[in-house]
């Protein structure tokens, strides 16, 4: 790939720490790297187009952040992600964990926001839903958007 401003080659560059907030959460995303020709205010490329997408899931789905989920048959209830005990609310935190997106290197990722706390084993999570979801993704999008133009 080339740059579109002034056709140099692009290279893999590893980025500074990029940040973004939503919904009351911020995300701190450190290790994302990009195709870039290395000349200031020149477009970034990602590293390939669905990183955004996959690094979402890999927060969410694969392990990344601790996530409690729901269970319960007549009456729903948040149950932690290690034990099964019922979680309850808790004042905002900090999580941290390292992922690894398929064909990207790991990124550390830092969550700053609401969570909640497992009263059995005292593990601070997120709680799992729709709210979340849409939170990390504005959060994320916000912190990748502000280095790259995301289509
Ligand atoms: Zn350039
Ligand atoms: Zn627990």
């Amino acid at each position: 790939m080339r740059c579109r401003t002034c056709d140099a080659t692009l290279e893999l560059a590893e980025l500074p720490e990029l940040v973004g907030e939503a919904g009351g959460a911020s995300l701190e995303i450190l290790g994302v790297k990009a195709q870039s020709c290395g000349e200031d205010g020149h477009p970034m490329a990602l590293v390939y187009p669905d990183f955004p997408g996959d690094l979402l899931a890999a927060l969410l789905l694969d392990g990344g952040l601790p996530v409690a989920g729901e269970s319960g048959f007549l009456r729903k209830r948040t149950a932690c992600g290690e034990c099964g005990g019922e979680v309850g609310e808790a004042p905002d935190a900090e999580l941290r964990c390292r992922v690894w997106v398929k064909r990207a290197s790991p990124c550390t990722v830092t969550y700053r926001g609401p969570v909640v706390r497992c009263g059995g084993c005292g593990r601070v999570q997120l709680r799992a839903g729709t709210e979340l979801e849409d939170r990390l993704r504005d959060a994320l999008l916000a912190a990748l958007g502000s280095a790259f133009e995301l289509g």
